[in-house]
């Protein structure tokens, strides 16, 4: 059975007391997750060990990493090594979202080599691939986020690749209110599945999580959810605020 994940990426948001409260209340919802649903908060560089110990209590809670470095360790001032990541007990990281793509200039090849050292270190990647909206409008989204997979998870064993977690998040529905429709969301879903099982085999790519991003609230999460290739979301502005939360990770299916 795929993991069902809600993802909340907290971004460059909040101070540490709004941090720990925030995930005070979730912790105090009491979620009774079931055995396949998961969820993961990306935090803040400086909260992570915080917020480890907040959820390490928590069944099928986990604290993920925004971003990561591509090499072992050494003179790279101000980047965060996924052995530094490993020794705080940290299971996951986010890999190659759009704002690291648009304002870091993270290349595929890049976030290939970040994707092979967080994975020799046992951390489970959250891959982030999307297409802008000049791309949709042209349609040619398939042929784009195929693309960055291709160049990013293709060099990788039918054993590596089912280790990471995808992220679809059209850039064009990212914080912008305007989220895919749930149609839209399956159909990329349903296409991505079918490039991993081109290149991996049909078992191995029925066994890769793909979550949606983009705009995912309380009021949408269910129905996004429900749709047959979309194993839940990486979300936004929606994670931070508790209520908003703790409905989304109710709506995995
Ligand atoms: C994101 O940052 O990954 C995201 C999906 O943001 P939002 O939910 O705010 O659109």
């Amino acid at each position: 059975m795929r993991k069902q994940i809600a993802a909340a990426n907290w971004k460059m948001n909040l101070t540490i007391d709004k941090a720990e409260t925030l995930l005070a209340e979730i912790i105090a919802a009491e979620i009774n997750l079931e055995e396949n649903h998961f969820a993961v908060f990306a935090v803040p560089f400086p909260y992570l060990q915080i917020a480890q110990r907040k959820i390490e209590n928590t069944k099928n809670f986990f604290i993920a990493a925004q971003n990561c470095y591509s090499k072992e360790s050494g003179a790279y001032t101000g980047e965060v090594s996924v052995e530094m990541l490993q020794s705080l007990n940290v299971k996951y990281v986010v890999l190659g979202h759009s704002e690291r793509r648009e304002y870091f200039q993270e290349s595929n090849q890049f976030l290939a080599e970040k994707l092979n050292i967080a994975l020799e270190y046992n951390i489970t990647p959250i891959f982030c691939c999307g297409e802008p909206l000049s791309i949709r409008d042209a349609q040619t989204q398939n042929q784009f986020v195929a693309k960055q997979l291709e160049e990013s998870l293709f060099h990788f064993s039918k054993d590596d690749v089912q280790k990471i977690v995808i992220a679809y998040e059209p850039i064009w529905a990212i914080g912008t209110g305007k989220t895919a429709t749930s149609e839209q969301a399956q159909e990329m879903h349903a296409y991505l599945r079918k490039v991993l099982a081109d290149k991996f085999g049909k078992e191995i790519a029925e066994n890769i999580s793909i979550l949606y991003g983009g705009s995912v609230k309380a009021s949408n999460a269910k129905e996004i959810f429900s749709q047959p290739d979309v194993d839940g979301g990486l979300v936004g502005g929606a994670s931070l605020i508790a209520a908003e939360f703790i409905t989304i990770i109710n709506s995995l299916k």
